[in-house]
């Protein structure tokens, strides 16, 4: 993983961070001492920076490696007041949350597989297919152009299956959660987005730059003209082992 280049991600806006690590939910696969927790988001509120994460990586092994898009003026302050973070939004310690947009294969519509229903009731609610894949690809560019004629700190990210599209400016952070809402609600009546991360239900988005361990791909941004002829097998994302 490159923590250097996670670190850089995580720098903007100022503030402090909560990332959370998932062992084993979805693959099955966890240090078998840690087996009370594969299923439980890990929570890990003492990390400086990024860079802070490796010895928690190297001793759980975890298979997906996520932050809260919240950010927080102390967590010193908030792990001595025991804020709870799911309730975050109304604390003095709370500056704000990033707002993204996820976009999963799974999600679309597909003329072979059905909807989402349709593949959940076959257990491949995680599996998807090049029509999937492609077509999600494009509502990404899409989604970041329009998008783009709000906002100006916009980034796009391979999550390792689908998209995220991230935005960074400061009124973006500062949204409330009814202003969230109702964005996430026009957004997903046209692309297959995800509305509880757009909302701020759904907190945790996957950190750039770490291994998305079930499909062993790379999680990173992308140029904005890279994303239309985009590959999952561009070498980019492709773990070096
Ligand atoms: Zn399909």
């Amino acid at each position: 993983m490159d923590f250097r280049a996670a670190a850089k991600w995580m720098s903007h806006p100022e503030g402090e961070r909560v990332y959370a690590l998932i062992l084993g939910r979805h693959s099955g696969i966890y240090p078998r001492r840690f087996r009370h927790l594969k299923n439980v988001p890990l929570i890990v509120d003492d990390a400086r920076d990024a860079k802070d994460l490796r010895p928690y990586l190297v001793k759980y092994l975890p298979e997906g490696v996520y932050y809260d898009r919240n950010v927080y003026r102390s967590l010193d302050a908030a792990r001595k007041t025991g804020l709870d973070y799911t309730r975050a939004w109304r604390s003095p310690l709370f500056l704000g949350q990033e707002l993204a947009f996820d976009l999963d294969p799974e999600n679309v519509d597909c003329p072979i597989h059905g909807d989402i229903e349709a593949k959940m009731r076959r257990h491949q609610g995680l599996s998807f297919c090049d029509w999937e894949f492609e077509e999600v690809r494009r509502q990404a560019v899409a989604l970041y152009d329009e998008l783009s004629e709000q906002w100006t700190r916009l980034a796009v990210v391979y999550s390792g299956r689908g998209f995220h599209v991230h935005v960074f400016d400061d009124d973006a952070f500062r949204l409330t959660r009814k202003e969230r809402g109702r964005i996430a609600a026009r957004f997903a009546r046209r692309y297959a987005i995800d509305e509880w991360v757009t909302s701020g239900e759904m907190r945790l988005i996957r950190l750039p730059y770490s291994l998305h361990g079930m499909v062993s791909r790379i999680v990173v941004p992308l140029p904005r003209g890279d994303v239309p002829k985009f590959r999952y097998d561009d070498q980019r994302t492709v773990p070096r082992f």
